[in-house]
């Protein structure tokens, strides 16, 4: 793909890709890639460019969706290098979790379609928590626009603001704080949309300084250290102002 310049091209060979969405979930696969499309294109506007349309279209046009059998561990997985989505079979019985999975698997293929043309290999406790808060995002953007979420004519009984349930508690801090921070300059949605449909590398030069990127990049791993590396007292220190004046109605600190 990435010798095809011609954008008409690109678009020709994006339209051919077909992925296998198992057929019962063919109706809420089309109302989440619009959620998460709308979602975007409003947050954005100007700023959701070709670049990173074009990234939710592949991503959309080309990851397989699977029901797996109830026995498995986990309620969805995304084998994002094979384009592949696997949704745990007792999901189906709950259709708002069905929707959140979706939304937090497509999340993590999205975010990590550039993985080889960034420096910054993904980060696992960023990871989670990022998809948990897209699922949120998107859930609650969706809300205030349309007032509600219908499928195959039926409204799904969301009681708005969503709060994502489950089992990642801990890492869902790190975004949401990062995030907060970058509010008060007005970059939070930059910052997000970077991270998950644009680069990494950017995103790690927009949110930490250059002295914090050298001290914490470990180039054996090819990866910013987040957790064990920049941890709760760097983040603090670097966002000091914004922290000593926490906003409860913030969107990032529910339940953070
Ligand atoms: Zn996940």
């Amino acid at each position: 793909m990435n010798k095809i310049k011609n954008k008409q091209n690109r678009n020709k060979i994006i339209q051919s890709f077909k992925s296998y969405i198992s057929p019962e979930l063919k109706p809420e696969v089309e109302l989440v890639q619009q959620m998460i499309r709308e979602f975007w294109q409003d947050m954005l506007g100007k700023k959701f460019d070709a670049e990173k349309k074009e990234r939710l279209e592949i991503i959309f046009k080309q990851t397989d969706i699977f029901f797996e059998s109830e026995d498995c561990d986990y309620k969805g997985k995304a084998l994002n290098l094979h384009n592949e989505i696997y949704i745990n079979d007792n999901v189906k019985k709950d259709i708002m979790l069905e929707i959140e999975v979706l939304i937090h698997e497509y999340g993590h293929c999205l975010s990590d379609a550039n993985l080889y043309n960034s420096i910054y290999n993904n980060n696992l406790l960023l990871e989670e928590g990022t998809q948990n808060l897209l699922c949120e995002m998107v859930i609650n953007h969706y809300l205030e626009k349309h007032g509600e979420v219908k499928l195959n004519g039926r409204k799904i009984p969301y009681q708005y603001p969503v709060v994502v349930d489950n089992s990642y508690e801990f890492n869902d801090g790190w975004q949401k704080t990062i995030l907060y921070a970058m509010r008060k300059y007005g970059k939070d949605i930059e910052v997000f949309a970077e991270f998950e449909i644009g680069d990494k590398h950017k995103y790690a030069q927009m949110v930490f300084d250059d002295d914090l990127i050298k001290k914490y990049y470990n180039s054996h791993l090819l990866i910013l250290s987040i957790g064990n590396g920049i941890n709760v007292e760097e983040i603090y220190k670097r966002f000091k102002d914004v922290f000593q004046n926490i906003d409860k109605n913030s969107i990032y600190y529910r339940r953070n």
